[in-house]
């Protein structure tokens, strides 16, 4: 390990802190070292303070060192099977951001040399030799390819942040490692130092660490818990813009709203102030969500020598690197996901941060010069109350996809239950997501994945979704369902303005009452916005297409009009895949359409068959009217999210899970839903998911029909987890809700009866 640089080793960042060059990063000035430890072991960790280089220099690094193709030549002709280096990102908006930075420094275009692969875009050629990519990226190649023959380095980055995705790679490469020893490297980059714990799981592997230029940073700590801290944070922030001397300011906040609100108001007082209060200020935000141009604002200087104030979520805690600035404001909360596994029920909450997160940030304000940070929270908070590491997302979300990719994978003599995980998820985690495998029909009743499983696996959208699409494909509305999955993709489809609110039932249904005269008419018929949310997705997406992809048709109508086009490419892709899918599908079976089944996939009992007389190619009749099928599809898919009125009011209580839940309708659907008489909901619906924010709510919401769900139920009762795990799992028979599944079948049915005598 190289001793730190001496002092005078600094160079001298020239006084301007945006213009960073990368010969003068840490990583860069320890090239060698870096390569040395490569070609001698097969595992390496590299730990490095943010903003050393780790990201942007490595991969640069190990590829003139020639170490990017398995056969150590990278003057060879690049071809199709050799793309050389691969780095993983947990997010998105990183792993493009990145290569678009490493491209410009090498300059190369991007999807040259340098290119990049995440979720429906795919910026790489048969010439890219470092390829950025989501962590979630590589697991889907790695069930095309299960060596990763393609690469000869994989650099696993950001590995701090514990992301599903990585930790599952993390057990996957420890195999391949040994089994393409010597031709596979593997690199781990962190920003912090679980070294041991790291180097222990990779049998000892030796970790670097990259000294990091790092200034003194100043902590202050609050004297007393604020009562908000978002108005804490907005007036310290404040303070700090008109007391302190030069030097960008950056705060954390928890989400887009949060940081929206924050910077509008920002921005008022630095318009209201007169001249002699303070200087001029630049207010930037920063989050996944934001277009790539507005990103890539916080990497440059301002305009004018005035102080810029980023206002960020965690994401410039690690991933992405704000230059210039010296003073952190830390509320120390973060937005985070708890997923129940026993209710199915998805919390997002503001939570404390760890201790680790707390000295990250801090960390941001000492990179180029010494820096302050002011923490909105006591000593003591930090001290005893704050946990000292975050928990990692494994143990903390719902592991349907994992546990579907692990039994697709099919590890040779491996249970999913014996995968090697850094961190083992929680059983009940477990049993979770193999009874609602079970019910989607992926996996049969002895564990063992089913046809259907198989065919749901590769599609780059959530298992209740690739079932849905599946479903659809029998009923030849692929495209309709695929333009619903495309939209549930979209971040935020309905964003106000001229044409109304949030959900539909402001955006769509404002004009049923005849008030809102200037507003145009609502795209969907008040008939089928009262079949939910994505009958409305649907139909919106079309008119939006009929008009030919129109910004204007987005103003009109309160879209979100790069959502919008999101979709549009969201959409091809998924066609994309199921006509190259449906291609070999028709190859190997001389048939394309045997997967029958109603949603009860391997045949289970309950299942009764559909003989409503599905025909294929109804394209053009369902695009005019009846949306019957596509609603079967969806409540196909979301078998195991399907939900029952209560007798006298609105409330659903939810089946599917082990325990079942009070929920209420979002209220974005709430009212579109009603019925204009009785203003009751429907007694039957399915639902994209069940979040707890101040109350618990089913949102992305489905009307179905009584007899569907007497289908469904049936399965849902009939889990056995014991079984289902190979008895790995104790034999847990969920009677509790079985019986529950049970009385409100039988309920349903004699409903059903009543209905038709
Ligand atoms: P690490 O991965 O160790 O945190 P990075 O490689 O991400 O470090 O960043 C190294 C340097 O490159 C930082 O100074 C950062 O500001 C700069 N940088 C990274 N991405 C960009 C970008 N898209 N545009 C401009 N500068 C960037
Ligand atoms: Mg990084």
């Amino acid at each position: 390990m190289p001793p730190p640089p001496p002092e005078g080793d600094r160079e001298d960042d020239g006084g301007d802190p945006y213009a960073s060059s990368a010969s003068d990063l840490p990583v860069t000035r320890y090239a060698s070292e870096i390569v040395e430890a490569v070609r001698a072991n097969p595992v390496v960790v590299v730990i490095g303070e943010t903003g050393s280089g780790k990201t942007t220099q490595i991969s640069q690094i190990l590829h003139r060192a020639n170490l990017s193709s398995s056969s150590g030549d990278n003057n060879a002709p690049p071809s199709s099977s050799s793309t050389g280096i691969v780095v993983t990102q947990p997010r998105r908006v990183a792993a493009v951001s990145v290569a678009r930075r490493v491209a410009h420094e090498m300059n190369v275009p991007v999807g040259g040399l340098v290119g990049y692969t995440v979720r429906f875009e795919d910026c790489s050629g048969r010439d890219t030799r470092i390829k950025y990519v989501t962590d979630g990226t590589l697991l889907r190649e790695c069930l095309e390819d299960p060596s990763l023959s393609k690469y000869g380095v994989v650099i696993l980055d950001e590995a701090h942040e514990r992301s599903l995705n990585t930790d599952v790679l993390f057990g996957l490469l420890k195999l391949l490692v040994r089994t393409r020893k010597p031709t596979l490297k593997l690199v781990i980059t962190s920003a912090t130092l679980e070294s041991e714990k790291f180097s222990a799981y990779f049998g000892d592997c030796p970790v670097y660490h990259v000294p990091g230029r790092v200034f003194p940073v100043d902590i202050a700590y609050a004297s007393e818990r604020p009562r908000s801290y978002l108005e804490t944070a907005i007036e310290t922030t404040w303070d700090l813009h008109r007391s302190q001397g030069p030097g960008d300011i950056l705060l954390f906040l928890t989400g887009q709203e949060e940081i929206e609100s924050a910077c509008k108001r920002l921005n008022e007082r630095v318009r209201d102030a007169d001249e002699t209060e303070c200087d001029d200020a630049q207010i930037l935000p920063l989050y996944a969500a934001l277009p790539p141009e507005a990103q890539a604002r916080v990497f440059c200087a301002p305009p004018r020598a005035c102080r810029r104030i980023v206002v960020a979520t965690n994401i410039a805690e690690t991933s992405l690197t704000v230059p210039g600035v010296v003073f952190v404001v830390d509320p120390g909360v973060v937005k985070q996901n708890v997923y129940d596994p026993e209710t199915g029920c998805d919390a997002l909450k503001i939570t404390a941060v760890s201790a680790v997160q707390a000295r990250q940030r801090a960390g941001r304000a000492g990179r180029t010069q010494p820096g302050r940070c002011f923490r909105l929270y006591t000593r003591d908070a930090f001290e005893h109350d704050m946990p000292i590491v975050t928990v990692p997302e494994i143990q903390r979300t719902s592991l349907v996809g994992v546990v579907l990719y692990l039994k697709m994978l099919r590890i040779k003599g491996l249970s999913v239950l014996d995968f090697d995980f850094l961190d083992k998820p929680d059983g009940a985690a477990m049993t979770d997501a193999l009874r609602q495998l079970y019910v989607l029909g992926a996996i049969d009743v002895d564990g063992e994945i089913t046809e259907m499983g198989r065919e749901m696996s590769p599609l780059p959208v959530e298992p209740q979704l690739a079932r849905a699409m599946l479903e659809a494909r029998r009923r030849g509305i692929v495209e309709e369902m695929a333009t619903v999955a495309a939209m549930l993709s979209v971040e935020r489809v309905f964003v106000g303005g001229s044409g109304g609110g949030k959900g539909q039932g402001q955006g769509q249904g404002q004009g049923r009452d005849g008030r809102d005269r200037d507003r145009p008419p609502p795209i969907a018929s008040a008939d089928e916005t009262k079949m939910g949310d994505h009958v409305v997705l649907l139909r919106t997406y079309e008119a939006w297409a009929r008009g030919g992809h129109r910004r204007r048709f987005c103003e009109e109508h309160g879209l979100n009009d790069r959502g919008m086009e999101f979709a549009r490419d969201v959409r091809k892709q998924l066609l994309g895949v199921f006509r190259d899918r449906g291609r070999d599908r028709d190859m190997d079976r001389g048939n394309g359409d045997r997967d029958g089944g109603n949603g009860d996939g391997d045949g289970g009992r309950g299942g009764k068959r559909d003989r409503d007389g599905v025909e294929k190619n109804q394209t053009q009749t369902q695009r005019r009217g009846d949306v019957t099928d596509l609603r079967k599809a969806i409540c196909v898919g979301f078998a195991n999210k399907l939900a029952r009125r209560l007798p006298r009011h609105n409330g659903f209580r939810t089946f599917g899970a082990d325990a079942s839940m009070i929920a209420e309708a979002h209220p974005s659907v709430a009212r579109s839903l009603a019925d204009d008489v009785t203003g009751l909901l429907p007694e039957w619906v399915v639902f994209h998911s069940l979040v707890s924010t101040t109350r618990p709510f089913i949102k992305g919401v489905c009307r179905i029909e009584p007899e569907w769900a007497a289908q469904v139920m049936p399965r849902l009762g009939d889990v056995d987890v014991g079984r289902l795990s190979g008895g790995a799992l104790a034999e847990e028979r969920t009677g509790a809700n079985a019986e529950k599944a049970a009385a409100a079948a039988a309920e349903a049915e004699a409903e059903r009866t009543r209905e038709a005598s």
